[in-house]
């Protein structure tokens, strides 16, 4: 069988491994010149959002057959409001390299396949892909694929501000800022790669890259940062729902398969999850959408968060982090084994609902 993975991302690299334990031999097209990103970061992943998994790297390494050596445990959560500040202790994930360097997880991910062809430098085309391969892996980290073949219906589209910083920092501690006055119900944290090093980042819904850096001034004004800024870049990160996720021998894994949870714009663990089951469906040929169906659940979740999120003021902030630095909450949340996430999207959903109605009846009366 000729398999073609068009991106050497999460999703491609996981899929490709995936393939190569059923023997086999897929052929991972990638535009840059390297494995990994242009740019150095650190990137979580929590426990929280994928519950019942107690712990990431075990549940990576036993369930999926996939071993990544983490930069650090997190145990330390400070998320601030306007006014408040809640911090909590617990085992909440790990952080991950991300970057260019043999250590960096996607170069991790490369280091383990054995018999893919990996062409770098090379721009795929997926529709001159699909006359030569019998499937086609879109695993491009962006929807663009996607929407030209009507399959993406847009969430949520923010400009994010990437700022890598010295100084010093608990290397174990994401801090979380929430502030309307410069994130429009997006976020701003902070990740540290050691005690001396870190990167921030800050994600403002429906504005333009011109308007980000008044924003961004903003928010380093208010949150008094005077970190040493060593770098900074802008990116766009679009979050939506993917149906369906394959079109005749095309299939759509990790973000170009809509795996960015639209809340918090995380998106790696889907990312692995969609490129092995990608794999899994064309070896055995399952139904594609049956074996993803956690994962874009969970999307729709998160996505009831984000639409909750998107109606709250400074003021519910300060509620919201108040209750949150409650002993009962923080233990209730971050000490249990609760779907958090389930839970509360389910909950979300009934109250967006009667929002949308409420909001739907107020324009027809006017
Ligand atoms: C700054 C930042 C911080 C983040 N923080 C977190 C975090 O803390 N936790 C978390 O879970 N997620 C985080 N994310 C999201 C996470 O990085 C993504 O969910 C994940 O990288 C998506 O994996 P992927 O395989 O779908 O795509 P990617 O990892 O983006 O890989 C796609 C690959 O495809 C290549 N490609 C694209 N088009 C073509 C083409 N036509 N031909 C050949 N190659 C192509 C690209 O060069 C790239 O190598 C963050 C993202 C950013 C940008």
């Amino acid at each position: 069988m000729k398999v073609a993975i068009i991106g050497a991302g999460f999703a491609g690299l996981t899929c490709a491994y995936e393939l190569e334990k059923y023997g086999i031999k897929p052929v991972l097209y990638e535009k840059n010149n390297f494995i990994g990103e242009a740019y150095e970061h650190v990137t979580a992943i929590l426990e929280i959002v994928h519950r019942p998994i107690k712990d990431i790297v075990d549940y990576l390494n036993q369930d999926l057959g996939i071993y990544l050596k983490p930069v650090n445990p997190v145990d330390t959560l400070i998320h601030n409001s306007p006014n408040n500040r809640a911090i909590m202790k617990g085992n909440f994930g790990y952080f991950y390299k991300r970057g260019r360097e043999k250590t960096s997880v996607k170069n991790q991910l490369f280091s383990k396949l054995k018999n893919t062809k990996v062409i770098l430098n090379e721009m795929a085309d997926y529709k001159k892909l699909s006359k030569k391969y019998d499937h086609v892996v879109v695993a491009t980290g962006n929807p663009n694929f996607t929407e030209e073949l009507g399959c993406w219906q847009e969430w949520f589209v923010s400009m994010e501000k990437v700022a890598v910083v010295t100084g010093d920092f608990n290397p174990k501690a994401i801090v979380m800022w929430i502030n309307n006055d410069y994130a429009k119900n997006g976020y701003a944290y902070l990740a540290p790669f050691n005690e001396k090093k870190a990167y921030i980042i800050m994600v403002v819904p429906c504005i333009t890259e011109e308007q980000l850096d008044s924003y961004w001034n903003v928010f380093l004004n208010t949150e008094n940062i005077k970190y040493k800024i060593i770098e900074e870049y802008n990116l766009k990160h679009k979050a939506g729902l993917v149906y369906p996720h394959r079109v005749q021998n095309i299939h759509f894994a990790g973000t170009a398969g809509g795996g960015i949870d639209p809340f918090l714009g995380f998106g790696q663990m889907n990312s692995i999850k969609t490129g092995i089951m990608t794999a899994r469906s064309i070896v055995k040929g399952k139904n594609y959408e049956k074996l993803i169906k956690k994962v874009i659940r969970n999307n729709e979740y998160s996505y009831e968060f984000r639409k909750a999120f998107n109606r709250m003021s400074n003021k519910d902030y300060d509620i919201l982090i108040n209750l949150l630095d409650l002993p009962i909450i923080k233990q209730l949340i971050y000490n249990t084994q609760i779907n958090v996430l389930k839970l509360g999207g389910e909950f979300l959903a009934k109250l967006n609902k009667r929002y949308e109605i409420k909001e739907s009846n107020k324009k027809s009366f006017y």
